[in-house]
Formats: structure tokens, C-alpha cells, sequence
């Protein structure tokens, strides 16, 4: 495989946000229709367990992850909650925009500190204005020719562990976030080589 630039350094440190979609990135883009007894839709989505301790390490970074998308579901919900994702935002019309400026504003952050990580059309009026704008690898072109990086794992197969680990990697943040993960889980092994956060 042909080596693929880094995260520039610079951009990496300067992101206070990250913005996720979830068709796509967070999944492989596939719904699963059912019914229960009753005839009650039953709609469900399959979610990459490893992207789960990427979005945990970045947090423990310091980075706020957000959950934008277009479609509206309860599995996003119980998704985003088991994450600790606080902003979680299904706007069945797609306008990704007018709810990312509004997360900016709230939390004062400037489009040059985003990253967003993204695969269809619906999210190029965001992609134009980030920071650090993410393409998976199943992006359409429309998309991956505005991205400034690119996973090599699909959406739903670990593309948002790949970015987060980059991210961190090019931040420096990497080998400090693991350590303190293992120091919570393991604190007599990992004595000395991560801090606890206050
Ligand atoms: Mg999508």
C-alpha cells in the first residue's frame, strides 16, 4: 500500500471538535428493517466496537466528538449515549450546516479548530469549511476530492478508530491517552507511565 502523508501537525493540534456522520463513517451505510409482532418498525444499524475507544481517546484528548446526521434513528441515540456523546444531531432534511455553525457558536469554536468525518454529498457544504476536512475510504469522489486526509478502512469497519488514532498520532496526544487509558484499567502495571486526569 502506498504510504499516505500524516495529519499535518499543526492542523491536528489546532482541532477542539469532531464531527462525525453516521451512514457511511460510523456504519457501513446499511439499515436493517423490521417489525415487531405488533407490526412496530424496528429499524437498526450495525456499529464498529473499536471506533467506540477511538472516540474515547479523543475525548480524553480534550476534543469534543459530535454526531451529525441525516437521518433520524433511535440506535444513534443509544449509540451516542453509550459514547458520552453529548452533541447528537439527526435532521431528517440533511442541512448539516446550519446545525454545525450552531454547535460552533455555543461552544465558541472557529471552523479552522474542525475536523468532520464524512463519505456522501450531504456533507460537502460542512467539508468546504473545516479545518481538517475526512473522507473514508468509501467516499464518493465529490467528497474525497475536498478531503485534506483519507482512511483506508470503510465506514462501519473501523474508519473512525483509523482517524482517531492519526489525529492523535500527529497531535502527539497518542502514546499520553493510551497510557492513561491502561493506568485506569491497570494501575499497578502502567505505575508512573500515564497520569490520571484530575
Ligand atoms: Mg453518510
Amino acid at each position: 500500500m502506498l504510504e499516505r502523508p500524516a495529519i499535518p501537525a499543526d492542523t491536528a493540534r489546532a482541532v477542539k471538535l469532531v464531527v462525525l456522520d453516521v451512514d457511511g463513517v460510523m456504519t457501513d451505510g446499511g439499515v436493517y428493517y423490521g417489525a415487531t409482532k405488533a407490526g412496530e418498525a424496528v429499524e437498526m444499524k450495525r456499529f464498529e466496537i473499536t471506533d467506540g475507544l477511538g472516540v474515547l481517546l479523543m475525548q480524553e484528548a480534550g476534543i469534543e466528538v459530535a454526531i451529525v446526521t441525516g437521518r433520524r434513528s433511535k440506535v444513534v441515540e443509544l449509540r451516542a449515549r453509550e459514547l458520552a456523546i453529548e452533541e447528537v444531531h439527526q435532521d431528517p432534511a440533511a442541512e448539516k450546516l446550519p446545525i454545525v455553525s450552531g454547535i460552533l457558536l455555543r461552544r465558541k469554536i472557529d471552523w479552522s479548530e474542525v475536523a468532520f468525518v464524512s463519505d456522501d454529498l450531504a456533507d460537502i457544504p460542512v467539508l468546504r469549511r473545516v479545518g481538517l476536512p475526512v473522507a473514508v475510504a468509501n467516499a464518493v469522489p465529490e467528497v474525497k476530492a475536498l478531503a485534506r486526509w483519507q482512511t483506508r478502512r470503510a465506514g462501519g469497519a473501523g474508519a473512525v478508530r483509523e482517524f482517531a488514532e492519526a489525529l492523535l498520532k500527529a497531535r502527539g496526544d497518542w502514546t499520553t491517552v493510551v497510557n492513561i487509558y491502561l493506568a485506569k484499567r491497570d494501575p499497578e502495571a502502567t505505575k508512573g507511565a500515564g497520569r490520571e486526569p484530575e
